[in-house]
Order: C-alpha cells, then structure tokens, then sequence
C-alpha cells in the first residue's frame, strides 16, 4: 500500500523573510542529489498556504512565475526520490490540509515504520486519504487531534509515529520542525542576514544549502526535538524523551555530499578517513587508485593518501544524462552504465588499478564497471568499498533492496568477488567505519551492515516474509 522504505529525500524550511519562496527553490537546488524525482515549496503569506509541486528536477519546475506566486515570508520544500511505479504526482510533496487548525503544509525525510496500521486506523474511522505516501498520515493525525493549539496537536501526532521523521510544517503564521526520537535522518538549522541586523531563520537537510544562500550553520534539531518559529522569536519543546541516538550512517558513506556537515560532522572528513582505512586494511599492489564518480571519490583521495598509490581519474561521469533520452532501437551493450561513464583508455592500459566506490547493492552496476575498465586495457582490477557489506534492506528512508535482491545478504564477499569479476574484493570494516565517522560513543545506526534495528516494530516485522513487509 504505501511505498516504505524507498523514499530518499531532501527537506528545506525558512522564516522571515520576504523571498522565501525563491530562497527555498535555492535550497533545494542544493538539495537535488537527495531526489530527484519530484519537488515542491509551499509558502505561507499569513492568510493561506500556497503550494506547487511537479515531478521534475527542481531547476525544470519553478520558472519565475511559479516561484513568483508562491507570497510570504515562510516556506519549505521537498526534493523526493523513488524508485518504482508510486512515482506519481499525488505523492509529491509538501502535503497540504485545510482543516480545524487551519491551513498547514507538509514535508517529511523519513520513513513511518507503523504507517500502515495507523493509516488503517484512521480509514476505519473515516479519514479520506488522496496518495500512498506514508507522510499524509500526519496531516490526519493532526487533523484528527482534539488539541487546539497546532503544537499540541503535532505533539499528539508525532507520539503515534515510529520509525524516521526530519518533519518541516509551515501553517498560516509559523514553521514548525521535528525530528524523530532516535535521530535517524539529518536535520540542521541555522541563520540568515535579511538586511542589516536582522537575520531569519533556516533548516535543511544538508548544510550544503545554507552555504549556497550565504547563511550559516547554528545547530542539529536534536532528537524528539520541536522547533517552532513564529514572529515572537524562536521556541524550543521536547516532544518525546531522546533514544538511543541511531543517525543514518549510509549519510556519511553516500547519501550526503561531501561539503555538508551532517550529524554534525564534515562527511568529507569521515568519507576521506574510510578511504584511509580501507588502504590501511586492505593494501594492495597497483599502479593506480581510481574513483567511481561521484560517490567514491573522497574515499579514493584517501586511500590514495595513505597508500602512496597515485589517484587517477580514469572514469569520466557524464552529468548531464536527463531523465528521457532516445535509446538506440539496437541493443547496446551495458547501455546505461556507458550513457554515465566512460573509461580513459591512456590512463588504464596495462595497468594494475585500485577501483574505489562507497557500496555494492545488488552488485549488477559494479560488474559493468569492472568489465569497462578491463576492457579498456586494466591489467588487473581491485575493487575496494568504503563501508562493510549491506545485507540488510532500510527501513529508514534509504532506498537498499529487499534482502533476496542485496548480494551480500546471500553471497559470501569471495562470491560476489566472483560475480562482479574484480581480481580482489575488499569491504572496510564495520570497526573501521565506525572509526571513520568518529563514533566513540555508538551514536550511528548500522542496521544495513548489521542487521540490528534500533525500534522495536522493525525488529516485528523482521520476522514476516521481507516481500509482504514490503507491500
Ligand atoms: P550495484 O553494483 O548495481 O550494486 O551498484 C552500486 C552503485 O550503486 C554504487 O556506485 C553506489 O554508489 C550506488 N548506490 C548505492 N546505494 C545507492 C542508493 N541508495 N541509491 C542510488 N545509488 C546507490
């Protein structure tokens, strides 16, 4: 019914200033790589909430016009991400209601474990929904409450959720944020100048979008933490006790880009110090370390660092490959991997090459990968990853398959070495990993590496057919 566990996203909000439609259009532009799917702003003017949202790449949907439309000082967006047929325009996001507590608009990073009962729940007692998404459900649940003030009510609604929320709200006269009790997803809040002495008041799911509006970066909303900011100032409430922190270590492997700080730590620092790691782990005698584009470069520089071995850049991404394209009406070999990268022939033959990437997931891209390199002259190749094994499926907001699709969850590393034909394999260690993201005290989720969930209803549904949870 709902379409768990796919949705990867991006989340943006503003209060207080007088473009903030256009500001949040900013935002998500610096948020793309977190969905491109669909997107979405809604603003509020202090009467209505206003929204528009498109599948699309953010840069494709709002024209001047669209973003001229959008009145007041308030908005959020929503960058959405989602791999199979549920793509569609009724589960673009933000989500808007009138209802008893007046106009309010939604946008939500995440996954909602307990969605399903609490969506038939609220059927069984008349609430009419309109998409599969699971962040609707919030909207009935505030609609719903018998609370008046907006707060209390968001407050009872979010007490009902289990599972990952970075929350961004924004009704007629304020932006409300929240983050789930354990922390999973990122949610970081800052400050922009307006004009003078005046500054407003931003969140996003990446700093790497307060960079680009020139604003700067105060703190993570914390876990089970409210933030509402209206015209009186900025209020803060702890809507439920802390858990164990569980932040997404997956951010820091890949989702994220290297120039946020996320959890409160530069991933480039813990991308470059992975890479480090690995060479220190796994060496290996080669002449040259190079990246898969984009996402395992910052890992490459630093198993290049460490080893001494020098960093080639012998595949060339193309970034510019759209949505649509003509494909050719005869089948070409490995067509889609070679429409992403190229191989740099010079550069590779005869030669004995570390091949650097952040994860394998089903391990049908990594094959291509290798074989373009091969065939373009590599003596040998050396596949070397960035984070331990994924065995198991997120039920957090990364899109990973369901356990019978990940290749790791049902081959040993030498049989994946095998299928996807590298002459070495190596995984960096979850020891390692946790090295790398600096995580003395436990504060990271490692469910896809290990297999233990941090919340309980994860751990239920563990034991029901992986295909059926999926549904
Ligand atoms: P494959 O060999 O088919 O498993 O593909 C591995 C590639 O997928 C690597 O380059 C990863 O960076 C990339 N990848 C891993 N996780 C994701 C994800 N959640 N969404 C998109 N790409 C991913």
């Amino acid at each position: 019914m709902f379409d768990k566990f796919k949705d990867e996203c991006g989340v943006f909000a503003i209060h207080g200033h007088p473009e903030a439609a256009n500001l949040t259009y900013l935002g998500l532009y610096a948020l793309q790589h977190r969905g491109q799917e669909s997107a979405g702003i809604a603003s509020s003017n202090g009467r209505e909430v206003l929204c528009y949202k498109s599948m699309g790449h953010v840069a494709d949907i709002f024209t001047p016009e669209r973003i001229g439309a959008l009145h007041g000082s308030m908005a959020i967006g929503h960058t959405r991400y989602s791999t199979s047929g549920d793509t569609v325009l009724l589960n673009a996001q933000p989500f808007s209601v009138a209802c008893n507590k007046g106009n309010i608009a939604v946008a939500h990073n995440g996954n909602i474990t307990n969605a399903n009962e609490l969506r038939n729940d609220l059927e069984a007692a008349g609430s009419i929904f309109q998409a599969t998404s699971d962040t609707e459900v919030i909207l009935h649940l505030i609609a719903r409450s018998r609370e008046q003030q907006i707060e209390s009510a968001l407050r009872e609604a979010l007490i009902q959720l289990e599972g990952a929320y970075s929350l961004v709200f924004v009704s007629q006269d304020r932006v409300i944020v929240a983050r789930d009790p354990y922390g999973f997803r990122p949610l970081a809040m800052g400050t922009l100048e307006v004009s003078g002495r005046k500054v407003c008041t931003v969140f996003a799911s990446e700093t790497c979008a307060f960079d680009l509006l020139g604003a700067t970066y105060i703190r993570d909303v914390e876990p089970g933490e409210m933030v509402i900011v209206d015209s009186k100032g900025i209020t803060r409430m702890q809507f439920a006790p802390p858990q164990k922190r569980s932040q997404c270590v997956f951010e820091h492997v890949y989702f994220s880009r290297p120039d946020s700080v996320v959890f409160g730590r530069p991933v480039q620092l813990s991308r470059e110090r992975m890479g480090r790691l690995l060479a220190r782990e796994y060496p290996v005698d080669a002449d040259i370390v190079v990246p898969v584009p984009d996402s395992g470069v910052t890992a490459a520089l630093g198993y290049s660092t460490e080893s001494g071995i020098p960093y080639r850049q012998a595949l060339i991404r193309n970034h510019y490959v759209g949505r649509t394209f003509i494909e050719p009406s005869q089948a070409i070999r490995d067509f889609g991997v070679k429409l992403k990268l190229n191989p740099v022939r010079n550069l590779l033959e005869g030669k004995r090459v570390i091949l650097v990437d952040d994860s394998i997931v089903r391990g049908t891209t990594s094959r291509k990968i290798v074989r373009m390199v091969r065939q373009a002259g590599a003596r040998e190749v050396h596949m070397r990853i960035s984070c331990p094994p994924t065995i198991s499926p997120c039920f957090y907001g990364v899109d990973t398959p369901t356990k019978s699709e990940l290749i790791a969850a049902n081959n040993t590393v030498e049989e994946i070495r095998r299928f996807v034909e590298a002459d070495t394999l190596s995984y960096l260690s979850l020891e390692n990993l946790q090295d790398a993201v600096n995580d003395g005290s436990d504060h990271f989720c490692y469910a896809c590496y290990t297999g233990k969930y941090p919340t309980e209803l994860v751990q239920l549904q563990q034991r029901l057919p992986l295909e059926a949870s999926r549904l």
